[in-house]
């Protein structure tokens, strides 16, 4: 069980024996939604610098904010998706501190009545375990903006456009024992959210951020005192900031150190972490409810029509997976990782074996769409053209090798296999008559050879790989192994 301490899921081994890291994670997560939390200005993501803000953005005197129904709905939609409790009271606050970047002077966010309780998300780890991570909460707030201090060297720029812009905070309870298994939590997290469409997850342009808390243990003691390293914005650097923070930490301790609470930033230049704010310094924020809003009360028709909006789910889809198609829990893993892969198998392997279905996806196509960097909804090979190319295989038309083969013209062409094969005259060889020709030609021109086979039989092999070079791949492996066979009377 995920919360029984008695039991380490994962140890450091350090001087005076074994250590447990003990790890939860705030996530940001930007919510998809055209405009902003309580503002009509634009939410997506760019723009030249202040085109989305409008005069509740700006915070000029007098503006009041008015909630944005699509946001509330996002999420509640990811509560349900996280099987989480929804709270029909909940109440905006103001969280006050001075942001050059966020002019109100204070942030809407929710604090004592989040609109989101407790949930539960799966996480398969690489050995195939799964682990259950329990979520504390979810709320709704506003994203600040953006500061520059590289443009100029006298003043600093700012950007307003992510001002007002809606986040969805996921609070995780300090369920995670290792960087691993922070990774895989988040990329899970964010499969939901994608699945959800309440977030799109692009790390890179900042919609999914994370704060890390860490803390060190022996195994079986107490939570040990933890720090929060801020606002990590790749799945790798999680994983980096959390393998640094835990040495860190035993070491100080086995130093006969203190661990403070405190902030702390992750530098990608040198994978460190370095204190940032101690708790000492921390803000006290004066939560109050903002008198500008409402508490929202959800009714249950409200909440009743968005989970019928709810999806098949990624865990619900590997069990589907696993039942209707006999996959391996590896295989169903990767497919429901991203719902366009499985959507793609799912029209592939109509009427056709699943296995060689997602071997070939996973396998050929995979690896083409990464070396072309292409992403799979503009594959060059549609779903009905690999179908095709399968069928082409279980027909005996295509060996295995002239099968990668027109894989390799259709990336190029997007043309139907069959088409391909006509085209190029590539159909396997199977008949016995053309077959012999080419056999009797190479033992003709080897008669050396021939008598060496006839000692050692091993060297048949070598026979197989001239015949199907004549045949420039084509010939049918298995027919020309048994027809040398039966000249040469092994
Ligand atoms: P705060 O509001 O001060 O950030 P919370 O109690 O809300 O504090 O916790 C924030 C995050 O820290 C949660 O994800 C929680 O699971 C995690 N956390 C709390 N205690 C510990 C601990 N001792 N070690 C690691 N993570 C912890
Ligand atoms: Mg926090």
């Amino acid at each position: 069980m995920v919360n029984d301490i008695k039991v380490a899921r994962y140890t450091l081994e350090g001087q005076s024996g074994l250590w447990e890291t003990v790890i939860g994670i705030e996530v940001h997560a930007q919510v998809t939604s055209e405009s902003k939390l309580f503002s009509g200005a634009s939410a997506s993501y760019g723009g030249s610098p202040m085109s989305h803000v409008s005069l509740v953005d700006a915070a000029m005197p007098g503006m009041l904010p008015v909630i944005n129904q699509q946001c509330v709905r996002q999420a509640i939609k990811t509560g349900l998706g996280l099987k989480a409790q929804i709270n029909k009271f909940s109440v905006f606050d103001r969280k006050n501190y001075f942001y050059p970047d966020l002019p109100q002077g204070y942030q809407i966010s929710q604090f004592k009545y989040p609109i989101v309780g407790e949930g539960e998300v799966r996480v398969t780890l690489k050995d195939n375990s799964d682990i259950r991570v329990g979520i504390e909460r979810l709320h709704l707030e506003q994203d600040a903006g953006k500061s520059f201090h590289d443009i100029d060297p006298e003043s600093s720029y700012i950007d307003l456009n992510r001002s007002g812009v809606a986040l969805m905070e996921i609070v995780t309870k300090p369920d995670l024992r290792s960087a691993d298994e922070a990774k895989a939590f988040v990329t899970k997290l964010r499969t939901i959210l994608r699945y959800l469409e309440t977030c799109d997850g692009n790390m890179e342009e900042g919609s999914l951020r994370a704060d890390i808390n860490v803390s060190v243990r022996k195994p079986g003691d107490e939570l040990g005192t933890r720090c929060e390293i801020k606002n990590v914005n790749s799945i790798k650097f999680i994983g980096m900031a959390i393998d640094y923070e835990s040495r860190r930490q035993i070491d100080e301790i086995e130093n006969g150190n203190k661990i403070i609470q405190e902030t702390r930033l992750f530098d990608v230049s040198n994978g460190k972490t370095r204190s940032m704010r101690s708790k000492e310094e921390a803000h006290d924020y004066r939560y109050f409810p903002d008198p500008d809003l409402l508490p929202l009360n959800l009714d249950d028709n409200f909440i009743s029509e968005i989970a019928k909006e709810i999806p098949e789910l990624p865990d619900e889809k590997k069990d589907r997976f696993l039942r209707n198609y006999g996959l391996s829990s590896y295989d169903a893993d990767i497919l429901v990782s991203d719902k366009k892969y499985a959507e793609y198998f799912e029209k592939v392997t109509v009427g056709r074996d699943p296995k060689i279905s997602v071997n070939w996806i996973t396998g050929e196509l995979f690896s083409a769409l990464k070396r072309l960097s292409i992403d799979i909804t503009n594959s060059p090979v549609s779903c009905d053209n690999l179908g095709e190319l399968i069928d082409l295989i279980s027909e005996g038309t295509l060996s295995g090798r002239l099968a990668k083969d027109v894989f390799e013209i259709m990336l190029e062409t997007q043309k139907n296999p069959r088409i391909i094969v006509k085209e190029e005259n590539l159909s396997q060889i199977t008949d016995e008559g053309s077959i012999e020709k080419i056999v009797d030609k190479i033992l003709g021109e080897n008669p050396d050879k021939v008598s060496e086979v006839r000692e050692k039989p091993k060297m048949i092999g070598w026979f197989v790989g001239q015949v199907m070079k004549e045949s420039q791949g084509k010939a049918n492996p298995s027919s020309v192994n048994e027809i040398i066979q039966k000249k040469l009377g092994l």
